[in-house]
C-alpha cells in the first residue's frame, strides 16, 4: 500500500527532530534556539501542502520564481507558512523574493543590501537578513570573505529599513571536521560582529548552517537555523535544463 506524502514526511521530520534533540541535548543547548527551515526546492507545490499537513510551517526555497510560485499557491489555499530565501539574491529578482520572505539567508554584496533597502523604503518594510560568508575559501562559492564581512556589516547596519539578523554560510562538501571548523568560524564571526556592533547579547541571533548531511556538527557549534531539505523530502527530481546552467552552485 503506497504511503501518503504527508504521513511519509511526518515520519520524517519527526525522526529529523529526535536527532535535533540528541545533538542539542549533547551539546547543552536549548532546543528552543533551534529552528529548522524545510528546504522545499524542487518539490511540487503540492509537497509543499503535504508538508503542511504534516505539521512544518517554515519552509526555504533558492530560486526566486519558485518561491513565489509555491507562496501563492499556498496563500490562495489558506494555508499560513513563514517562507525563507536561502538562494542567492539577485537584484532583479527582490520585486519577487522581498514580499514573501520572512527571511533573506543569502545576501553577500552592498549593492544588494542597497537594493533591498530600496524596496523596503518604497514599500514601508523592514527587511530581515543574513549575510552569507564564504567560509571556505573556495573562489566558485557565493558569500563574503571572512575579511570584508565587518566592512560590509557595518554599512549594512546603516541601511535603515534592513535588520541584520546574522549570518549564514554553505560550507565546502569536505570532511566532518573540515565542516566544523567552517561553522566554528561562522559563529566566531558572528560572535566578533555582536562585540563590535551589537548593543546586547541578543543582537545577530541567528546562525543559519546545517543541511541534511551535517546538521548535527550545525547544532554543536551553535547553530539556530537549520536548513533541511533532503532527509525530509528525499531526494530531488532532475533539476530543469534552465535551471542547471544558472544556479548549478547554488544546489550542493
Ligand atoms: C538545497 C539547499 C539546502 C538543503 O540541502 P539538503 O542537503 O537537501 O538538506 C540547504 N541550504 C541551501 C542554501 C540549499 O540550496
Amino acid at each position: 500500500m503506497q504511503v501518503s506524502p504527508s504521513i511519509e514526511i511526518r515520519r520524517r521530520w519527526e525522526a529529523v527532530w529526535e536527532q535535533v534533540r540528541q545533538h542539542a541535548a549533547r551539546a547543552g543547548r536549548n532546543l528552543a534556539d533551534i529552528r529548522i527551515v524545510a528546504v522545499s526546492k524542487g518539490h511540487p507545490p503540492d509537497i509543499v501542502e503535504a508538508a503542511f499537513h504534516a505539521g512544518i510551517r517554515c519552509f526555504g526555497e533558492n530560486y526566486a520564481q519558485e518561491l513565489r510560485a509555491k507562496a501563492d499557491y499556498l496563500r490562495q489555499r489558506g494555508y499560513e507558512v513563514e517562507w525563507h530565501f536561502i538562494g542567492h539574491v539577485q537584484t532583479n529578482k527582490i520585486k519577487l523574493i522581498a514580499p514573501v520572505a520572512a527571511l533573506i539567508h543569502g545576501v553577500d554584496a552592498l549593492h544588494t543590501a542597497e537594493a533591498l533597502n530600496r524596496w523596503g523604503e518604497r514599500h514601508g518594510r523592514m527587511l530581515s537578513i543574513l549575510l552569507q560568508v564564504n567560509t571556505s575559501g573556495e573562489a566558485s562559492k557565493h558569500g563574503c570573505a571572512p575579511e570584508a564581512l565587518f566592512a560590509l556589516a557595518e554599512a549594512v547596519l546603516r541601511l535603515p529599513f534592513l535588520r541584520l539578523e546574522g549570518l549564514m554560510t554553505i560550507p565546502a562538501p569536505a570532511a566532518a571536521e573540515r565542516v566544523r571548523a567552517e561553522f566554528r568560524l561562522l559563529r566566531h564571526l558572528r560572535d566578533e560582529l555582536r562585540r563590535q556592533y551589537g548593543s546586547s547579547p541578543l543582537d545577530f541571533p541567528h546562525l543559519s548552517m546545517g543541511m541534511s548531511a551535517d546538521y548535527g556538527i550545525a547544532i554543536e557549534e551553535g547553530a539556530t537555523l537549520l536548513r533541511i531539505g533532503t532527509a525530509l523530502f528525499g531526494e530531488r527530481p532532475p533539476k530543469q535544463a534552465h535551471h542547471v546552467h544558472s544556479h548549478q552552485e547554488q544546489n550542493p
